[in-house]
């Protein structure tokens, strides 16, 4: 259960402000994020009511931002193609935002009937002021005064997830997919809460992720700039822009069950902590993450003279596509030649392609290859920047199993290659178990997809 003790020891002092005081009870700010999974039918969405609800008893105060029933986002959008393969972006918002404002009601109803007061509100409701862009909307500004007053009443105020609104257009807007994360965390910061829980299937931030290393263990702690690394090299756990969302506005996050009552992981801003004389000790190595959805870009027979790599760079950031990692060869001696490959999401292989092709003769280069059956692997800790020799180990490890490495990239607090998409897994296991992070007992996993 999560008893006032509880929630206090854990929570005390880890928010931006002090706890409030009302006639010498002590209460906590709580939001809570319960993604599509646990509130996936009537008897979850009554079990995530009642632990609303026993927060609420504990004497905290408690927002909640939730998700879409289970897979219904998926659901509404497939029956938008149904109707037409290019669904207005207007519409299609208005479409999707009715998602969250079913499990919201719901919510609130089942709290209701639990003796408690509860209100649900949509994002427009809630404050939560977006810009114009339909489909991947940004938040530039968040009021909750509705929310600030279900509170000063004593209700639990349930918020849409994923959703906001924006002051020009006047329209209804979404956040790109899991955007309900980033509701929740915009919530937190705008009132200054104590904590921000995000509820999911798993226990928390893994080593890695538990489905491809059995023996993965839960961080009992990690920093939101190695969780940036980790999201951003395929951890699935939280969405990046949430993670973003918080360091910059010092939101301490909390992940964990919604089917258990197991302490989760901490997301912490380091830099906050460390302003505040905590000792921070980091890990060489806080977990491990792969991304099968890259795609590999081979410019073959480019002329090795100052200008070129500027020319097809340039060519593909007018496609806007994402490139992540870049290697130039040496060029050989005979020829004058290189050859330039990089990586980018594999959605956006196509355009790129055809923009470089159509510039060819211009770069005068040989020919392109494509090369979709990659996997990219991270190292990340922020342990490293103090630390040598981790991308020795890591070599050793992949060597030891065999497997050829194709690309290599580094920033300070991560190491990536990229691989067969193949030997991904078994690249995968044996790094996690070279860096000792092995644990004793395997993790139950309750399926899903980790959100
Ligand atoms: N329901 C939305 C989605 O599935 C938002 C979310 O789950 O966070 O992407
Ligand atoms: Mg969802």
């Amino acid at each position: 259960m999560v008893g006032t003790k509880q929630v206090r020891h854990l929570y005390w002092g880890l928010g931006p402000g002090p706890p409030t005081t009302i006639s010498g009870v002590i209460l906590a700010l709580i939001v809570q994020k319960f993604g599509g999974s646990s509130v996936a039918d009537a008897e979850s969405i009554k079990r995530v009511a009642r632990r609303i609800v026993d927060t609420r008893k504990a004497g905290n105060e408690v927002v909640v931002a939730v998700s879409a029933m289970g897979d219904s986002t998926d659901e509404l959008l497939d029956l938008a193609h149904q109707v037409t393969p290019l669904p207005a972006p207007r519409e299609l918002d208005m479409l999707l935002t009715a998602g969250e404002r079913i499990s919201m009601a719901l919510l609130a109803m089942a709290i209701k009937s639990m003796g408690y007061d509860a209100r649900s509100f949509t994002g427009s409701q809630a404050g939560m002021i977006t810009d114009a862009s339909h489909g991947s909307a940004r938040i530039v500004d968040v009021t909750p005064g509705r929310i600030r007053d279900a509170l000063d009443e004593g209700a639990v105020a349930i918020v849409a997830g994923f959703q906001g609104f924006n002051r020009d257009t006047k329209d209804i807007t979404t956040l790109g997919r899991g955007g309900s994360d980033t509701t929740a965390v915009a919530l937190a910061a705008a009132l200054g809460a104590d904590i921000c829980e995000i509820y999911t299937d798993v226990d928390g931030v893994f080593t890695a992720d538990p489905r491809v290393v059995p023996n993965a263990r839960k961080l009992d702690r990690i920093s939101s700039e190695e969780m940036l690394e980790l999201a951003a090299a395929g951890a699935k756990v939280l969405y990046i822009r949430a993670v973003e969302y918080a360091r910059r506005h010092g939101v301490t996050l909390h992940v964990r069950s919604s089917f258990n009552n197991n302490i989760g992981t901490i997301v912490f801003n380091a830099d906050t902590a460390r302003a505040n004389g905590e000792t921070v000790e980091e890990p060489i190595i806080a977990g491990i993450a792969a991304d099968l959805s890259e795609a590999k870009v081979t410019v073959v027979g480019v002329p090795d003279i100052p200008g070129k790599a500027a020319l097809i760079f340039k060519i593909v950031a007018k496609t806007n596509a994402n490139v992540d990692m870049i290697v130039q060869n040496v060029s050989a001696a005979a020829t004058g030649l290189t050859d330039i490959s990089f990586t980018l999401p594999k959605s956006e292989g196509e355009k790129v392609l055809t923009a470089l092709t159509n510039e060819q003769i211009n770069v005068g280069f040989a020919s392109l290859q494509y090369d979709d059956q990659i996997g990219k692997l991270a190292l990340v800790g922020g342990g490293m920047r103090t630390n040598s020799g981790v991308s020795a180990k890591l070599f050793e490890a992949l060597y030891e199993a065999g497997i050829n490495i194709e690309m290599i990239s580094t920033s300070e607090i991560r190491i990536s290659v990229v691989t067969r998409a193949d030997t991904i897994n078994e690249a995968m296991r044996v790094v996690h178990t070279a860096f000792g992070l092995d644990g004793d007992v395997p993790v139950t996993v309750h399926g899903g997809t980790g959100r």
